[in-house]
């Protein structure tokens, strides 16, 4: 529990600190990037390797201002009772071009009507994307994606991403969901962060099930609202 605790806290500090620091930073961001594409094009000698990396370091750092934004900043968050199963689907339509890339299938699976959840779709299909991603990027060598949406019980809907990567040690499930926790070359860490955290605010829950050699599975548990 006070493991919980302190990682809910340190979540709430950074989220508030985030909008303001990530906006500071994008603009003369902006300015550099300009600069230098006006430097790359002005100047005689062959500097492109140089170039390239200054190019692909600035995006990294855009992509992590991006993902604190979207933890910071939800855009115009409007809770509705929306189909997860068609956000899903939404999800899915997004990311395909890119598993196909590395022969991914994602294949998704549930049994006809799944009642609606109250959530902020776009911050869902965040959560999707998120951990979709992280599928796609533990498959390099292809594979197939389950995504299987099911009734856990009469009050939950459940949703599991089933992939057939290289797995999680034991102890590095607890490190998911840690800032910046990340084992990618060009990773942020904090695309888990981000989605354990829109989950707690929807009153839902992440586990993690995983054997190295074999995939992992993310679960995600999302209430269902009690109609009168
Ligand atoms: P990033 O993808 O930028 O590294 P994430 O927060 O999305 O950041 O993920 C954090 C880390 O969790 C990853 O670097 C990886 O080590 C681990 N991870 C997440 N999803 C999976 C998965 N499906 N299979 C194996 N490892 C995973
Ligand atoms: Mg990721």
């Amino acid at each position: 529990l006070e493991e919980r605790l302190r990682k809910s806290d340190t979540l709430s500090v950074v989220g508030e600190l985030a909008a303001g620091i990530a906006h500071e930073i994008r603009n003369p961001m902006t300015a550099l990037k300009g600069f230098i594409q006006l430097l790359e094009a002005n100047v005689k000698e062959d500097f492109s390797m140089y170039f390239n990396v200054i190019t692909s370091e600035l995006s990294r750092i855009e992509s992590i201002i991006t993902e604190f934004l979207i933890l910071a900043k939800p855009q115009a968050i409007s809770y509705q009772e929306k189909d997860v199963v068609t956000i899903m689907k939404e999800t899915i339509d997004l990311l395909n071009a890119q598993a196909i890339l590395v022969n991914v299938q994602i294949q998704l699976n549930h049994n006809g009507s799944v009642p609606l959840v109250y959530c902020e779709p776009n911050q869902l299909k965040q959560v999707f994307i998120n951990i979709l991603k992280n599928a796609i990027e533990v498959m390099p060598s292809g594979g197939t994606i389950q995504v299987d949406i099911i009734m856990k019980n009469e009050n939950e809907l459940q949703v599991s991403i089933i992939d057939e990567g290289s797995g999680i040690p034991e102890d590095k499930i607890k490190r998911l969901g840690e800032p910046f926790y990340t084992t990618k070359d060009r990773g942020t860490g904090l695309g888990l962060m981000v989605s354990y955290k829109i989950i707690e605010e929807h009153c839902g829950k992440v586990e993690v099930e995983s054997k190295v050699g074999n995939g992992t599975a993310f679960h995600i548990t999302l209430p269902i609202r009690q109609t009168m």
